[in-house]
Order: structure tokens, then C-alpha cells, then sequence
């Protein structure tokens, strides 16, 4: 039988991602949007694979998580109204804040990013992966 074949019993499911590699994947990393623990999530991929993807629980959302420095900067950009990722987005509507704070994660993320590139910040700076 093919080994990726999702068979009946639980225990001969082979995944894409285990829930070890997924967990792995994110320690020392929050949520972009809430700054909440991530935890493996069971799922299936675009090909119908049974595999495991970071999320977050609160937010019901998968995350792959930033440095909780990148989200304490997202959060007070949002928080001092600087950058509001989403102009759709009204205070008061639902996960308002996770919304904007994930979008503004991005956006420190990318700021970063170019900045590490134009000689900046060195690339160990600012919650860089190696
Ligand atoms: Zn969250």
C-alpha cells in the first residue's frame, strides 16, 4: 500500500508534518496576532494529506508565529493607531485588534527585512531566523 495513503486506523496515518516537527517549528514564537501560545494543529493540506499546521486556539486561526518582540512593536504601532493594516476594519468589530496586530507583524517583519538589506540592522538583529 502507498505510505502516504490516509488508512483507517489512527496509527498508520503518516503525516506531512508530524506533531513533533510542527511543535518544533514553533518554540520561542507567539502569535501575530494576539501574542497567545501556538500549538499543533491536525489538518489536512491542499492535496488532502493528512499533516499538522501551527495555530493559534484564541484567535482560531493557523499562525506560524513571530519573536514576541516583533509582536509587543506590532501591538503598539496598533495600539498608538500608526499602522492600521486593514482600513476596512472598524474598532469594535471581531478580533479587531488580533487583525490589525497581524497585519502590522508583517509589516515590522518586511520594515526588518529591508533593513537588514540596505546594511541596517546586522541579520541577528531583530528576531531574525538564522
Ligand atoms: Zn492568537
Amino acid at each position: 500500500m502507498n505510505a502516504k495513503t490516509r488508512e483507517t486506523s489512527a496509527d498508520t496515518i503518516e503525516y506531512k508534518t508530524t506533531r513533533e516537527q510542527c511543535a518544533a517549528e514553533i518554540v520561542g514564537v507567539v502569535c501575530s496576532g494576539c501574542g497567545g501560545q501556538l500549538e499543533p494543529i491536525e489538518t489536512v493540506d491542499n492535496s488532502d494529506h493528512p499533516t499538522f499546521w501551527p495555530g493559534c486556539m484564541a484567535c482560531s486561526k493557523f499562525n506560524y508565529g513571530v519573536d514576541p518582540k516583533i509582536f509587543r512593536v506590532a501591538r503598539r504601532l496598533v495600539e498608538s493607531y500608526y499602522v492600521l493594516r486593514y482600513s476596512r476594519l472598524r474598532e469594535g468589530d471581531y478580533q479587531y485588534l488580533e487583525s490589525q496586530t497581524d497585519g502590522a507583524s508583517n509589516i515590522v517583519l518586511r520594515v526588518l527585512h529591508e533593513a537588514r538589506i540596505e546594511g541596517l540592522l546586522s541579520s541577528a538583529d531583530a528576531g531574525a531566523k538564522p
